[in-house]
This record gives C-alpha cells, structure tokens and sequence, in this order.
C-alpha cells in the first residue's frame, strides 16, 4: 500500500480508499472520472436518510441506482470533476469512487489507471 494511501474496510466488507489532498495523484488525473459510468446505491443521495452524495450532481439509472451526471452513458466527464483534475465533491464522493484505488496493495500505480492514462494521452504512472 502507498503511504499516500488509506483503506478503512466497511461493515459490510467494502474496501474504501483515500488519500490526503497534497499526496493524491488522482488529482492531476480524473481518467477514471471521464471512462466509467460512476453508477452507485441510490441511498447515497443526499435526498435520502444520512446519504452524502449531492444529489443534483446525479441523474436517476433506475428506481434505487443513480450516477453522476456527465457519466450517463460513460466515456464523458463527471460533472464534479474540475478543470484542474480536482473533485469538486472529494469528501462527499460515492462509494464508487472511494473503492477504486490509485494505488495496489504493493505501492504501485494501479494498473487500470494506467491503461485509463493512456486512453485520454496521459503519462503512465509509477
Ligand atoms: S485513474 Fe487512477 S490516478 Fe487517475 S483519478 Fe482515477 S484512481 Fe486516480
Ligand atoms: S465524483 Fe469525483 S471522484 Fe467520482 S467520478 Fe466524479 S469527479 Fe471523479
């Protein structure tokens, strides 16, 4: 694991992963914000009871999915995602995001966000 990096494990068994703001290599990135559809439990939402995520940043997927608006349809950017690489809503993002890691258990760079990087002419990672 990166030091940058951070795992706390969900009652559920979910694995989330962070990092503090000036060691995130996420943001000079976001490929992973522009490739997927970023599609999560509905309970999330801020309309809903103890959900975080804003959920006029969302659109509806079915009656208890939602995603982040700009991913509809994948391959286009999430409407949080800044111009500078940052996300606009990093401490209220969905568990989506939280579980995918930049970095695997060794340190290394996570391999898809390198084969992501190279889809949007980004330079690999270490
Ligand atoms: S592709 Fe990897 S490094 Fe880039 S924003 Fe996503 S998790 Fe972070
Ligand atoms: S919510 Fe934030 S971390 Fe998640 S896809 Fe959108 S910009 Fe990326």
């Amino acid at each position: 694991m990166s030091k940058a990096q951070t795992s706390i494990k969900t009652e559920d068994g979910r694995v989330f992963y962070d990092m503090a703001v000036a060691d995130n290599p996420c943001f000079a990135c976001g490929a992973c914000c522009y490739h997927y559809r970023v599609s999560f439990y509905h309970g999330e939402l801020d309309s809903q009871p103890g959900g975080f995520v804003p959920a006029d940043l969302t659109s509806p997927v079915t009656p208890f999915l939602a995603c982040m608006r700009g991913t509809e349809n994948g391959h286009s950017r999430c409407i949080a995602l800044q111009d500078n690489g940052q996300c606009s809503i990093y401490a209220r993002r969905p568990s989506t995001c939280r579980e995918f890691p930049a970095y695997t258990t060794d340190g290394d760079a996570n391999p898809e966000c390198n084969r992501l990087r190279k889809i949007y002419g980004l330079p690999l990672r270490k």
